[in-house]
């Protein structure tokens, strides 16, 4: 019992030097963060080259369904194959502001690209899977710079080369919690008002997307109190990343600035319900502060 006690303290003493770390260096390479895009949704499982795992030279983003995997910059495809231990992956080559460097995109159920193709940022390539050395549905991704080689000595940390990374700077407050799709074919008009069955304000279009600023009794705020009913769209939320080592905890409240609820902690993921001023509603009037956390779109 002694024994737990000592080591959770020596783990929260670690943690803190790790955040103060984090914070330095995040703040050292703030130039090189936002380059890379996140290459899928989900909860990061897994660090780069952590304690438990010194040889584990990327990162493990999971979550379970169809989630597609995108190109996290602009590149060619250098292999494109399967592997007994990476399953099916895919490498894409990238040369940005004059510095090369290579992604690797491991595990996955299925890849809609070959060696040789040109991808731009957010080309679909292929759905998350659990193929390979691999033990439950994730992706495992990893940056070199300036090339992949067999010993992986030029891998880094893609925390810190993706984007919104802790630097309030790049994940800019722009009142959204997430997206929606006008569901019909292209050109078929639906009706948008100026408040939830309020006043007739204009049309949109099948097809179209839109950022979401709020919600209320079935009806969506695209913008400028421009309201849509939700039974004509698809709503994507967006997903919020406690944006610290696992184990550190973040305060919740049940407001903005409001009063204190609890804890949620690094590494864990939330589907986000509201924006307001800065804050994210976790669901259920827990409120988090946007500085703690990367807002995944
Ligand atoms: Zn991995």
């Amino acid at each position: 019992m002694m024994v737990k006690v000592v080591k959770r303290i020596s783990l929260t003493v670690l943690f803190s030097a790790i955040m103060v770390f984090s914070l330095i260096s995040n703040t050292i390479k703030v130039g090189a963060q936002g380059i890379f895009i996140w290459p899928a949704e989900g909860q990061i499982t897994s660090g780069f080259r952590t304690v438990d795992r010194p040889d584990h030279h990327g990162i493990d983003i999971a979550k379970s369904g169809d989630v597609p995997v995108v190109a996290a910059a602009s590149g060619t495809v250098s292999k494109s194959y399967y592997s007994d231990s990476y399953g099916n992956v895919i490498f894409i080559r990238h040369t940005i502001n004059g510095t090369q460097y290579e992604t690797v995109y491991a595990h996955l159920r299925s890849r809609a690209v070959s060696t040789g193709q040109t991808v731009s940022q957010g080309q679909f390539i292929g759905y998350m899977g659990n193929t390979g050395d691999s033990s439950g549905q994730h992706l495992h991704f990893e940056i070199h710079k300036p090339y992949w080689t067999s010993d992986k000595r030029y891998a880094v940390d893609p925390l810190q080369y993706l984007n919104s990374l802790g630097s309030p700077a790049n994940n800019p407050y722009d009142g959204t919690f997430g997206t929606l799709k006008v569901n019909y074919p292209a050109g078929y008009g639906v009706n948008v008002y100026n408040a939830p069955n309020g006043s007739y304000k204009g049309k949109v279009y099948g097809g179209e997307s839109y950022k979401v600023y709020a919600y209320q009794d079935g009806w969506y705020d695209i913008g400028n109190s421009t309201w849509i009913k939700a039974e004509h769209v698809i709503f994507k939320r967006y997903i919020a990343y406690i944006n610290y080592p696992s184990g550190y905890g973040v305060n919740v409240y049940n407001a903005p600035n409001g009063s204190y609820k609890g804890k949620v902690y690094g590494g864990e993921s939330y589907k986000v319900y509201a924006e307001k001023d800065g804050w994210y509603d976790l669901g259920n009037s827990t409120w988090v502060k946007g500085e703690h956390v990367i807002i995944i779109k």
